[in-house]
């Protein structure tokens, strides 16, 4: 951040008063100019065994395979924002989403929450965002190709519940 959004006068980065951490602040009008971590939410989508994932169109990861997933907008729920994500990058709803992985990657500033749900229907093609969508049993799964460890792990966290029956909710950390 280099400008202020309110005043357009260049920020500087300091400890405002009865602050903690430094922040970009404007000398000019005296705004605080907060960052926070960002929300990144996506889902686990199964029908009879089989998981949605959608492969990479673009970069980062570009050609890779990953769950539908990306930022939380304002004025959604995660929830809206986990079914908004796969009908943009897959073309199928989801149904009845359950929280079930919450990733922690402190590094680069992101929270994923993943829901498990049910796969609905399909109402369009893979989005612009993704070069094909396909569903796959565990044994399927391009293991090697997965876009992101936060995904991998989820995947693998997923694989383990279905050999067990029972999805808890899992927390964990990337470093
Ligand atoms: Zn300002």
């Amino acid at each position: 951040m280099h400008f202020c959004p309110h005043c357009g006068a260049p920020l500087t980065r300091k400890i405002p008063e009865a602050d903690d951490r430094p922040r970009f602040v404007c000398e000019s009008c005296g705004a605080v100019h907060y960052q926070n971590p960002i929300v990144v939410v996506g889902a686990v989508a199964e029908s009879e065994g089989r998981i949605l994932l959608c492969r990479r169109a673009i970069e980062p990861a570009f050609d890779k395979w990953t769950l539908p997933a990306g930022y939380l907008e304002i004025g959604e729920t995660l929830q809206e924002g986990a079914a908004r994500e796969t009908l943009e990058e897959s073309g199928y709803h989801i149904v009845d989403p359950h929280p079930y992985a919450i990733t922690n990657i402190v590094r680069v500033n992101q929270v994923y929450i993943m829901f498990r749900c049910a796969l609905g229907d399909r109402v369009a093609a893979a989005g612009r965002e993704s070069l094909e969508v396909g569903l796959f049993t565990p044994e399927e799964i391009p293991w090697q190709q997965i876009a992101f460890r936060s995904i991998l792990k989820t995947l693998e966290l997923y694989r383990t519940d279905m050999e067990k029956g029972s999805y808890p909710v899992h927390l964990f950390d990337i470093a």
